[in-house]
C-alpha cells in the first residue's frame, strides 16, 4: 500500500445534511466539492429530483477529471397514478448512488435533494440512513433537500438547517442565470 492509500485510510469522512427552505443547501455542497477537487480528491455528485436547463454547475462538471456527475431525476412524474414509476426511477437513482458510495472510488459523494425520496415515499428512508451508516471510513456523504426526515438528521454529524428569511424571488424577482441555476 503507498504513503498515499495508507493515510487516505486514515481518514474518518463526514456525514452532511443541508436542509430548511432557505436558499443554499446545493450550492453549499458544490462549494464543499470545489475544495475537495481542490485538493486533488475525487467526487461524485448524484442529482436526484432536477429538471432540464444549464445549471452552470452541470456545464462546469465536463472540465474536472475528478468530478464525475449523474441526473437521476428527469424520469419523475409526480402523480398521484404513476408514483409505481416514480419509485422504479427513485431505485434507479439510489442503486446508482449505492453503486458510487461502495466503490471507494471517491472522497465525497454528494447526494443532492435526495430528502425528497423517503419525503414522498418513493424510497424508505432507512434504506437511505444503512447506506450512509455503511460508508467507506473515507468517505463524506453531503444529503441535501428540504424537510430532512428524523432518520436523516439522525445518522448526520453535522446538519444546516437553511432559514429564508427574505429570498429575491418572492419580490418576483427572476430566477437568475449564474445564481439560481
Ligand atoms: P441553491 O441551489 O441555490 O443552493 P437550494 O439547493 O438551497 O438552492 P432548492 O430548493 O434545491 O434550494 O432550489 C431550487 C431552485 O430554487 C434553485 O434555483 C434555487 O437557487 C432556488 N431557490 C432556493 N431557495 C429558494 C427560495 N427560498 N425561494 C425561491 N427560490 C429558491
Ligand atoms: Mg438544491
Amino acid at each position: 500500500m503507498s504513503a498515499e492509500e495508507k493515510s487516505k485510510k486514515k481518514v474518518k469522512g463526514r456525514v452532511i445534511l443541508n436542509t430548511g427552505h432557505g436558499k443554499g443547501k446545493t450550492t453549499a455542497a458544490l462549494g464543499t466539492a470545489f475544495r475537495a477537487l481542490g485538493h486533488q480528491q475525487r467526487v461524485c455528485v448524484i442529482q436526484f429530483l432536477k429538471g432540464q436547463g444549464d445549471y452552470g454547475e452541470r456545464l462546469l462538471a465536463d472540465q474536472f477529471p475528478n468530478l464525475d456527475w449523474y441526473i437521476c431525476g428527469r424520469g419523475f412524474v409526480f402523480n398521484r397514478e404513476k408514483i409505481e414509476e416514480d419509485k422504479r426511477v427513485a431505485e434507479e437513482g439510489f442503486a446508482l448512488a449505492k453503486e458510487k458510495v461502495e466503490s471507494d472510488l471517491y472522497d465525497l459523494v454528494i447526494l443532492d435533494e435526495i430528502t425528497y425520496l423517503p419525503l414522498f415515499g418513493f424510497l424508505d428512508v432507512e434504506r437511505i440512513v444503512d447506506l450512509v451508516k455503511n460508508k467507506p471510513e473515507r468517505l463524506s456523504i453531503i444529503m441535501t433537500g428540504r424537510d430532512a426526515h428524523e432518520a436523516l438528521v439522525q445518522v448526520a454529524d453535522t446538519v444546516s438547517v437553511i432559514d429564508p428569511q427574505k429570498h429575491a424571488f418572492n419580490s418576483g424577482v427572476k430566477a437568475q442565470k449564474g445564481i439560481e441555476f
